[in-house]
């Protein structure tokens, strides 16, 4: 194949979050077309079914059908080498220099959309949902509110990427909204507990990554084969109720405080067009079992920031700018944990990383850890406060390369 020219014939404004380079996968519908996979491309939405229809995607092993599904999963089952040619493909075709779909104008209506006429699905069925907790600072931040600040970490927090299943059935795409959820708390330790809305609705910066099909049951992903079985990653805000995870989570661990709902951003971003943000990731000491060693750089420079945006303002307050790089254990790591005893994955399982928090204020993933439970509050540009997320409230996720996810609360 040819060497690959950056900018492509559609034009794309430099610093776009879309460029030739990214590509992304994700579910879009128009007023013309049914939900279908669709690329992102500068403000353009490429239809992968017009252009399998038109033959401009032949060869590559894909059906009309796989390219018309209303989820990626049918194309995800086709495991990653059908992925990345596909991806190349467009790539390649889009490409300044390449005639094919560029000067066949009569073409271009069908297989190119307006981002901005187009609505987001979800992009999978998510099978399986995993969160981790994986962030060194994050994890310090709560151990020393909730336990003991000279022992912030848990005993086995540095040995294995602690995680725990979450639920697919609440994660929705960005734009929707979230209710409030309703539930059982004890605000008063002394007093019986009490029922009604939660009073400290939270979010959680995450970063997501959508699986393809692992090994058998039985079978383990080694760290050196982890990136072959990740399909691509999304901005994941892990919404959370504080007040009922803190009476419901002894012994069994989070539930009806985290499974009310998860956001994520629609379009799918690959693991192959992160390749130039890889960065080291910190020093593992205590060293690592042997299962969890990895070579080479397996950590992503990916900024994120999170801004809240009140009821009818026009201006939000950016309460966090945090990276995704601030990670200490990585998504290879996390895989060969999560299979290391034989558990099966599936296309569209969903592992997100856990709170992504930074070492210094400012660069905290959740209102918990910003308002410091509460106690610190943050000031609005309309003159409020929060020390956590309020009705009518909307909670924006943005990174270079993914754009953004958003939820507003509705009141429960
Ligand atoms: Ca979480």
């Amino acid at each position: 194949m040819s060497e690959l020219n950056t900018t492509s014939w559609v034009d794309v404004p430099h610093g776009h979050d879309f460029p030739l380079a990214n590509l992304p996968f994700g579910i879009f519908s128009a007023k013309d077309r049914s939900p279908r996979p669709g690329m992102r491309l500068g403000d353009k939405v490429i239809d992968l079914s017009a252009c399998h229809a038109v033959g401009l995607l032949n060869d590559l092993g894909l059906s009309a059908e796989v390219l018309a599904a209303h989820v990626l999963n049918p194309l995800m089952k086709l495991g990653k080498p059908v992925t990345v040619a596909l991806r190349s493909r467009v790539q390649a075709l889009f490409s300044a220099d390449n005639h094919e779909l560029r000067d066949r104008k009569d073409w271009h209506a069908a297989c190119l959309v307006e981002a901005a006429a187009v609505t987001m699905h979800m992009p999978v069925e998510v099978g399986d949902y995993t969160d981790f907790y994986s962030s060194e600072d994050h994890a310090r931040n709560v151990g020393k509110m909730f336990r003991d600040p000279d022992n912030a970490l848990l005993p086995n927090w540095k040995h294995m990427p602690v995680g725990y299943h979450g639920r697919a059935s609440s994660i929705v795409v960005s734009g929707t909204p979230i209710r409030r959820p309703q539930g059982q708390t004890r605000p008063d330790p002394e007093a019986p507990p009490v029922f009604g809305p939660s009073r400290l609705l939270d979010f959680e910066l995450e970063m997501g990554f959508v699986t393809f099909d692992g090994k058998p049951m039985g079978e383990r992903i080694t760290t050196a084969e982890a990136e072959d079985y990740i399909f691509g990653l999304v901005l994941f805000n892990d919404w959370s109720a504080r007040d009922i995870q803190k009476w419901e989570y002894v012994p069994l661990g989070p539930f009806l405080g985290k499974n009310f709902g998860s956001s994520i951003s629609p379009w799918i971003v690959t693991l192959e067009a992160l390749q130039n943000l890889r960065v080291a990731g910190p020093d593992q000491s205590p060293e690592v079992l042997e299962y969890l060693k990895y070579e080479g750089d397996s950590h992503y420079n990916v900024p994120l920031e999170v801004e809240i945006i009140p009821e009818g303002a026009k201006k939000g307050q950016i309460v966090c700018r945090s990276n995704f790089r601030h990670m200490y254990w990585n998504m290879r790591q996390q895989l060969a944990h999560h299979t290391v005893n034989g558990c099966n994955l599936r296309a569209g399982d969903m592992m997100a990383s856990g709170t992504i928090s930074g070492p210094e204020k400012g660069s905290f993933g959740s209102m918990l850890e910003i308002s410091w439970r509460g106690t610190e509050p943050v000031s609005m540009p309309d003159g409020t406060e929060r020390k956590f997320i309020q009705d009518g409230d909307t909670v924006v996720m943005r990174a270079p390369y993914f754009g953004e996810v958003s939820g507003a609360i509705l009141p429960s």
